[in-house]
C-alpha cells in the first residue's frame, strides 16, 4: 500500500452539476474531456423533441430552436463576462476558436506566445510570430512579455497590431498564468490579448470584462458539456472586418448571380457558416448557468484539497517526479503531470487502466513544453532514468478522495 498516505481533510464533495459517470470507472482525465453534467444532459433532452433548423425555418419548432440558440449565445456571453459589444461565436472547440481568430488578424499582426502553450495556441499563428521562452514564475512571464512588447513597439515592428496569445492554465502542469496582469502589460503597449481558457474555465470563473481580456476561447467538452461546441468571445472589430471563417449559408447578407457578387454579414453569423450545433450551444449555456449558481469558492477549496492530497501522495512515492515550470507553490488547477523513474509512461498508464483508472500519457499536445519540463525534472531530481513521455492525472467535479487514493495505491504497487 501507499507508504505515507496524506491525511489532509477532504470533505465529501457536493457536486452541484451532478456530473455523470460509470460506476467503478475512475476518470482522472478531466483535462482531456470532462464528464458530462446533468444540467447539460437535461438541457439537451428538453430540446430534442423540438429539434428543427436554426435560423432557417418559419415553423414553431424552428423558431423555438433559433430562440434557444440565440439565448445560449447570450448566456455563454454572460457566463464569460462578455462586454455588450463583444461577439460570442460558437465554434467546434478551442482549436477551432483560435484558428478563427488567427484568420481574422489584421494584416501585419505579430502574435506573441510562450513556449508553454498547447499546440492549439501555437500552431495556428502566422509566420513571424514571436515565441517567448517558458518563464520560471508567473512574475517572470509578466517581465518577459513587457520586454518583448517593448522591443516590438520600439525597434522591430512599431505601429503594427500585436496579439498576445496565452493560456489561462497549463494543460500539462495545471499552473495558472497571470492573465489579468499580462492583459495590463499588453494594453500598455496597445496590444490585444487572447486567453486560451480551455483548462482554466472548468476550474475558475473567467471574466472577460473584469480581467480586461480582448478574446477568450474554450471548449465545451472540458467544461462538463458534450463534444462539438466551443466558443470565441471578444472584440467585434477585427472579426467583422475579416473574411468569413466558413463561407457558406448563414454567413451572407447578399449573394448575386455573378461569381464574386457577395456581401458577407457582420456579427457572429459571419463566421458560423452552415447549420450550427444547437445542442452543443445549449448544453454549454446550461453548464455555465449551473456553475454560476454554484458556490465556486467552495468548489475551488475542495478541488485544491484534493489536489494537495494527490500531490502530497505523489511526492511520497520514491520514484515519482512531478513536472512543473513554476515553483512548487504556484497557483494551479487540478492537473498534475509526473513520471515514474525507470518506468515507461505508457506501461504505467496501461497498468492503471487495468485497475480501471483512466489517466493520460504522452506529451499532451504541448510537445515543446513537456519535453522541456522532462529535462528540467531530470536535472531537479538528479535521476538519469526518467522516461521520454509523462503521465497526467486531472481532477474536477465528481472526483473523490477515494479515487485519488486509488491512483496513489496503484502507483505504489506497480508490478515488478
Ligand atoms: N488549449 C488547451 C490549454 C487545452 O488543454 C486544449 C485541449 N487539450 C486545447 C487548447 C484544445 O482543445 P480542443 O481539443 O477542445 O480544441
Amino acid at each position: 500500500l501507499v507508504p505515507a498516505l496524506p491525511t489532509l481533510p477532504v470533505p465529501a464533495r457536493p457536486d452541484p452539476l451532478g456530473v455523470l459517470g460509470v460506476p467503478g470507472e475512475i476518470n482522472l482525465d478531466h483535462a482531456a474531456s470532462a464528464p458530462c453534467a446533468r444540467a447539460a444532459a437535461d438541457a439537451v433532452a428538453e430540446l430534442l423533441p423540438w429539434y428543427a433548423s436554426v435560423h432557417r425555418g418559419a415553423g414553431a419548432l424552428s423558431r423555438r430552436c433559433t430562440l434557444a440558440y440565440e439565448r445560449a449565445r447570450q448566456a455563454v456571453g454572460d457566463f464569460l463576462g462578455a462586454r455588450p459589444t463583444d461577439h460570442v461565436i460558437f465554434t467546434r472547440n478551442t482549436t477551432d476558436a483560435v484558428n478563427l481568430l488567427a484568420r481574422a488578424l489584421p494584416a501585419g499582426t505579430t502574435v506573441v506566445t510562450f513556449g508553454g502553450e498547447h499546440h492549439a495556441n501555437l500552431l495556428p499563428w502566422p509566420r513571424g510570430s514571436v515565441r517567448l521562452p517558458v518563464p520560471d514564475s508567473p512574475a517572470g512571464a509578466v517581465r518577459s512579455l513587457d520586454a518583448a512588447l517593448g522591443e516590438l513597439a520600439r525597434d522591430a515592428r512599431p505601429g503594427l497590431p500585436v496579439l498576445v496569445a496565452v493560456t489561462g492554465a497549463s494543460n500539462v502542469t495545471g499552473e495558472c498564468w497571470p492573465a489579468a496582469e499580462l492583459a495590463r502589460v499588453a494594453h500598455r503597449y496597445g496590444a490585444r490579448i487572447l486567453v486560451d481558457a480551455a483548462q482554466l474555465a472548468p476550474h475558475a470563473p473567467v471574466d472577460v470584462t473584469a480581467s480586461d481580456l480582448d478574446y477568450v476561447a474554450l471548449s465545451g467538452h472540458k467544461l462538463y458539456a458534450p463534444f462539438g461546441a466551443g466558443v470565441l468571445v471578444g472584440r467585434a472589430d477585427w472579426l467583422d472586418a475579416a473574411p468569413p471563417y466558413l463561407p457558406g449559408g448563414g454567413a451572407t447578407a447578399h449573394v448575386g448571380a455573378a461569381t464574386h457578387d457577395v456581401r458577407w454579414t457582420t456579427g457572429p453569423a459571419r463566421h458560423e457558416g452552415g447549420t450550427p450545433n444547437l445542442l452543443g450551444a445549449v448544453a454549454l449555456a446550461a453548464v455555465g448557468a449551473a456553475l454560476d449558481a454554484a458556490d465556486r469558492a467552495a468548489l475551488h477549496a475542495e478541488e485544491q484539497a484534493l489536489l494537495a492530497r494527490l500531490r502530497t501522495g505523489l511526492a511520497a512515492l520514491p520514484d515519482v517526479v512531478e513536472l512543473r515550470a513554476f515553483g512548487p507553490d504556484a497557483p494551479r488547477v487540478g492537473i498534475v503531470s509526473f513520471v515514474v523513474a525507470g518506468r515507461d509512461s505508457a506501461e504505467v498508464a496501461a497498468h492503471l487502466a487495468r485497475r480501471r483508472i483512466g489517466v493520460r500519457d504522452g506529451l499532451f499536445c504541448a510537445h515543446p513544453l513537456t519535453r522541456r519540463l522532462l529535462t528540467e525534472a531530470a536535472a531537479r531530481s538528479g535521476r538519469t532514468d526518467l522516461p521520454p513521455t509523462a503521465l497526467r492525472a486531472s481532477i474536477g467535479l465528481g472526483t473523490t478522495a477515494g479515487e485519488v487514493d486509488a491512483l496513489l495505491t496503484a502507483l505504489a504497487t506497480l508490478p515488478g
